[in-house]
């Protein structure tokens, strides 16, 4: 038996140096990739490249760190959220202290999670550094599903997303953080995928890439005391659950 695909649920594909050589890479490995885009504007970019590449899904996002500049762009977001499932990065960075721009984050947050909501079905990946609390606030019982990416936050606000039925992308870099490590014993294992987030994270030096996640399963089944394609096969299995469920508006 081979093993399960692997599952990188968080990618900034259009941010490697060569772009077209690493959508290659993820293909012929087969890794489910959701690739997220900072701007709308990036979104049809991407997508052209990425063409009839199955194992990768496009998404369209607008990053908390930019919302202040590129707000302007949501009526593109509006425009383009037909087009893909998938929705990311997006979310709310409180590490500014700028009142401003803090609500900037969360007007342009509430809006795209109130057009997901109406769309139905779609998938997000969830950006909450240093605001989690906020950012469950937004989602509430969001009608679709969401992933918390990186999480970083408390316990409480935790289970509060997880109540919702939210997911928890776990990269390499977080699985060697204490902090991280005790916050991911609470997720149950139904609700674990594995991200890369490269290439900001690195790996030996270089920009991880999709198949890097393989590092995210060996630190999972070390948590979790599994063989390696056990946990493989336990991120496979959510993420296709997850593609399954409130898939219908
Ligand atoms: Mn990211």
């Amino acid at each position: 038996m081979s093993a399960a695909p692997l599952v990188d649920s968080h990618c900034h594909l259009d941010l490697y140096p060569d772009v077209p050589a690493a959508i290659r890479r993820i293909d012929a490995a087969g890794v489910l990739t959701i690739a997220v885009t900072n701007t709308p504007s990036v979104f049809e970019y991407l997508t052209a490249l990425v063409g009839p590449a199955k194992s990768i899904h496009v998404a369209i996002g607008l990053h908390p760190e930019l919302a202040h500049e590129r707000d302007g762009e949501l009526p593109l977001f509006h425009q383009l959220l037909p087009r893909t499932r998938y929705v990311g990065e997006v979310g709310l960075d409180y590490v500014t202290s700028d009142r401003e721009r803090r609500d900037r984050q969360r007007r342009a947050l509430t809006r795209i999670v109130e057009w997901c909501a109406e769309a139905g079905g779609k998938i997000v990946t969830v950006h909450s550094r240093r605001a989690a609390n906020d950012v469950v606030d937004v989602f509430g019982a969001f009608a679709g599903t969401y992933i918390l990416h990186w999480y970083t936050g408390s316990i409480q606000s935790l289970n509060r997303a997880l109540g919702h039925g939210a997911y928890v992308s776990v990269n390499p870099a977080m699985l060697r953080a204490e902090h991280s490590f005790s916050v991911m014993k609470h997720v149950p294992k139904e609700r674990v995928l594995t991200e890369t987030d490269g290439p900001f994270v690195t790996i030996d030096k270089r920009p991880a890439e999709p198949s890097d996640v393989q590092r995210a399963v060996e630190g999972l089944a070390n948590l979790w005391g599994t063989e390696l394609d056990t946990a493989r096969e336990i991120v496979y299995t959510n993420f296709t659950r997850m593609l399954g469920e409130r898939s219908s508006a």
